[in-house]
């Protein structure tokens, strides 16, 4: 370790900053904000006496050496820019999230290097752990109150800031994340536990949103289905069970209300819970039933939005769901039913300048096409067909709706695939490497 990491309490101290170019304008936007009684100085001033922390950032050697001369003479810590020769601290990359303060520091080394590592950590510390820090604070004296000893302490720390509460206030939510917290100090097991009901994305991981990510690497169990992509899965916490409860076509494997069970077990005996589903949760994903019965249930439980298929199958293939000269609507058809084809509006969605994107289409494609057409959808209407969209194992088909069910079977799709109906059809571009059958 070349430099120790140490932060200096703000409230109610001075802090100096000397010099009026980009450089000190930079130092004074580290504070904005802040408690820190800022004071700046074009030249060095006589005296620094009284300052907590001094920052030179004068471009004249000669002023520059006086400044922290200055510094020095007052026994204050002081940082000159770009002189680590000179300073008594490095002024780290700092990710700024009120109470909790994280610095990186590359010892002076690679301040650029510093740069990059702290945006990574912006990224997956959310905004909101100011808020958890403050709520701690909050029930900080309760706590200590309460769980006299070290183990206990760390135990309700965990319970709370990880589990039920904790997510509460990461909402926003203080009087319900401090209920929560009263529950578990009063030993209430059934207030730690937490479900997410998390949304995938198509395939490719890198469309997960920070807070799938966050919940995946947080969780304690994952309920998945089986579109979740392979890759996603490998970003769970290595050691959280991944139990498979996905359904495929016809073969329910654990139904709904077995699954829904599981989950409120888990959840009551404290586990965060993460209920992964591919695309997004609520998208013909049965999402809404399982949050149903999780809330029925008195299950703490939240939904984080995923990018349903229909959204990455359109920006794969560069194909906009409205635009301006050919689809003034979009509209999410399911192409299953129970009892097989279903039984929509074709009247409705057989108009012209709209755009219909059919999920689970694939078997019921010629049904789908029958009816567009017989309620007025001209046969050349432009069709793309997508497999295993975001994923190396895509496939696509572009073709007129009279041909659907050919085009299906001569590119091969079983699917899990996706059927985009309408103008905008026409713009699909073949990614690199997809195979692409025309028609
Ligand atoms: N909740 C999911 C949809 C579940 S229904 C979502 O929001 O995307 C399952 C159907 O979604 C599949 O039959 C297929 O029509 C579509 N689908 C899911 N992932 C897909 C992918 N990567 N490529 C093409 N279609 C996909």
């Amino acid at each position: 370790m070349q430099s120790f990491p140490a932060f200096f309490p703000l409230d109610g101290r001075r802090v100096a900053i000397i010099g009026s170019g980009p450089a000190a304008d930079a130092k004074a936007r580290l504070f904005e904000g802040g408690p820190a009684d800022v004071v700046r100085f074009e030249a060095p001033p006589p005296s620094l006496e009284g300052f907590a922390l001094v920052f030179v950032a004068l471009e004249d050697e000669e002023a520059r050496l006086c400044a922290v001369e200055a510094a020095r003479r007052a026994g204050v810590p002081v940082n000159a820019v770009d002189a680590p020769a000179l300073s008594d601290f490095y002024t780290p990359a700092i990710v700024d999230r009120g109470e909790l303060v994280i610095g990186v520091s590359t010892s002076g080394a690679a301040p650029t290097l510093a740069r990059d590592l702290r945006a990574r950590i912006e990224a997956i510390v959310p905004t909101a752990y100011a808020q958890l820090a403050a709520f701690a604070r909050q029930i900080r004296s309760r706590v200590l109150a309460r769980r006299p000893s070290f183990e206990g302490r760390r135990r309700a720390w965990e319970a709370i800031l990880r589990g039920a509460a904790g997510e509460r206030a990461l909402a926003g939510d203080l009087d319900r994340a401090d209920a929560l917290a009263e529950r578990v100090l009063a030993g209430d097991q059934r207030a730690h536990g937490v479900v997410h009901l998390v949304g995938a994305g198509p395939g490719d991981p890198e469309l997960l949103t920070l807070k799938a990510l966050r919940v995946l690497q947080d969780a304690d169990i994952v309920f998945h289905d089986k579109l979740v992509d392979a890759r996603v899965l490998d970003l769970i916490r290595r050691d959280a069970p991944r139990v498979y409860v996905g359904k495929a076509k016809g073969a329910h494997s654990v139904p709904q209300d077995e699954i829904a069970r599981l989950m409120i077990g888990e959840a009551r005996a404290g586990k965060r819970v993460v209920r992964l589903k591919g695309g997004d949760p609520f998208i013909f994903g049965r999402g809404g039933e399982e949050l149903a019965a999780l809330r029925a249930a008195g299950v703490e439980t939240h939904v984080v939005p995923g990018i349903t298929a229909a959204l990455g199958c359109a920006a794969e293939a560069g194909v906009p769901l409205t635009h301006r000269d050919h689809a003034q609507a979009v509209t999410f058809v399911t192409g299953h039913a129970k009892t097989g084809a279903p039984d929509l509006d074709w009247a409705a969605l057989a108009r012209g300048n709209q755009t219909l994107v059919v999920y689970m289409g694939v078997d019921t494609a010629a049904h789908t096409a029958a009816n567009l057409i017989a309620a007025g959808r001209a046969a050349e209407t432009r069709v793309l067909v997508v497999e295993n969209a975001t994923t190396p194992k895509r496939k696509q088909a572009v073709g007129a709706l009279g041909a659907l069910p050919d085009l299906i079977a001569r590119a091969g799709i079983e699917g899990p695939a996706l059927l985009i109906i309408g103008e905008v059809a026409a713009l699909a571009q073949c990614a690199p490497g997809a195979l692409e059958v025309a028609a």
